[in-house]
């Protein structure tokens, strides 16, 4: 819908971002564009939601959707390794068909969980057209690995769709391929993602240039002798290669610490969390509180339904202020909005209800009396099969 009649969106509670919270409220809604907010009565066409709270889609940062077939059908509890195998071989034994029948599912499980703006990372590189017939935003990255630079490396951007690259992570990629895909970003402003200090294998590679990593890559006959081993962690190591900025993506820093977090702060760059994944993979969280003392602006993705139960970041909310409780709810609901929005370059249009952006937001039934109350109700519920997404 894209008209040009006023709509006015009535409901108990406005979060116009997380720490603006509008009891009785509305938004106006001209040509898919938030208009006047306020508190009280309105006139005109109105729709009113419900003595609820309507807040802004949720961002989910980081997705593989081409995976979403394999829910189910790769164990985890016998470790990384063993999954990531099972992965490769369940993935090259699928059809394509399957897997954009997957995907499909997936972004209708998105769409129902209140998420409106999304980062899939496509390392097949077949969700795309999924993807641009649906009705969410987002940055499509186009993950790559190995020695080569692929032929097809375009960057480009259709409404409110971007296409960009990611490399897949700093042991998978030879250093001189992790700074020419940056640069080809880079030139046109784009974001990029990259997988960051997740696994001990990635860690003991790039801090002694030996190990599991080391002994796989020559056996199969690729020569890392020039890729400037060992390093003090993977984040200096992309400091070093000079591809950290504003518009990359750092996802998981599972074995990141104190000195990483300051090096990534400083250059400014956005950190995509998928805590549940991390649990479910690796038994190990990242150090969250940490984080956020260090200043990073933390966003959430729920990774791939190969290793979560859901693709729904109301879950992955709730998993961080269970595993977490002394992180506010309103960093929490921070993390899943306007953060999520800012690391995809969507900050003008989405991630708050403010006036200019685009009217995409989420109604959820809650029934709460304080605002205190509203914050933990929104970062503590599923909402599944209740939350109503408006994307206009
Ligand atoms: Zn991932």
């Amino acid at each position: 819908m894209n008209s040009t009649e006023t709509v006015t969106h009535k409901a108990g509670w406005i979060i116009v971002d997380p720490y603006t919270i509008i009891r009785d409220g509305y938004i106006g809604v001209e040509s898919g564009l938030i208009g006047d907010i306020g508190r009280g009565s309105c006139s005109g066409h109105i729709i009113d939601h419900g003595p609820g709270a309507l807040l802004p889609v949720l961002v989910n940062a980081h997705t593989h959707l081409e995976l979403c077939a394999l829910k189910d059908k790769v164990k985890y509890e016998n470790g990384f390794k063993s999954w990531v195998e099972k992965l490769i071989e369940l993935r090259n034994s699928a059809s394509p068909e399957t897997l954009k029948t997957g995907a499909l599912k997936g972004l209708k499980e998105l769409t129902e969980s209140g998420c409106g703006v999304i980062g899939e990372i496509s390392t097949l590189g077949i969700t795309w057209e999924t993807i641009s017939k649906s009705n969410l935003a987002g940055v499509w990255f186009r993950e790559f690995l190995g020695n080569v630079l692929p032929v097809d490396n375009t960057c480009d951007r259709k409404d409110f769709l971007v296409k960009s690259i990611a490399a897949h992570a700093p042991h998978t990629l030879a250093p001189n391929r992790i700074i020419e895909l940056k640069d080809i970003t880079r030139k046109r402003n784009l974001p990029f993602s990259i997988h960051l200090s997740e696994s001990e294998d990635e860690i003991e590679f790039l801090q002694t240039g030996k190990g599991k990593w080391a002994d796989f890559m020559t056996e199969r006959g690729i020569d890392f002798s020039n890729w400037r081993l060992p390093v003090e962690s993977p984040v200096k190591y992309l400091e070093d290669l000079g591809v950290l900025d504003k518009k990359t993506i750092a996802v998981h820093l599972l074995h990141a610490e104190e000195k990483d977090f300051e090096i990534l702060s400083r250059h400014d760059v956005s950190v995509c969390l998928c805590p549940r994944s991390n649990k479910n993979l690796h038994n190990r969280l990242p150090d969250i509180e940490e984080m956020l003392q260090s200043g990073l602006k933390i966003c959430l993705g729920s990774d791939s339904l190969a290793s979560v139960e859901s693709l729904s970041i109301f879950n992955e909310m709730a998993f961080i202020s269970n595993a977490f409780p002394s992180i506010p709810p309103d960093e929490i609901l921070a993390m899943a909005t306007v953060n999520g929005a800012r690391a995809l370059g969507f900050e003008d249009m989405f991630g708050s209800l403010t006036p200019g952006k685009r009217a995409a937001f989420v109604y959820v039934p809650v029934e709460v009396s304080s605002r205190s109350e509203l914050q933990h109700a929104l970062v503590n519920a599923d909402f599944k099969g209740s939350c109503k997404t408006v994307l206009q």
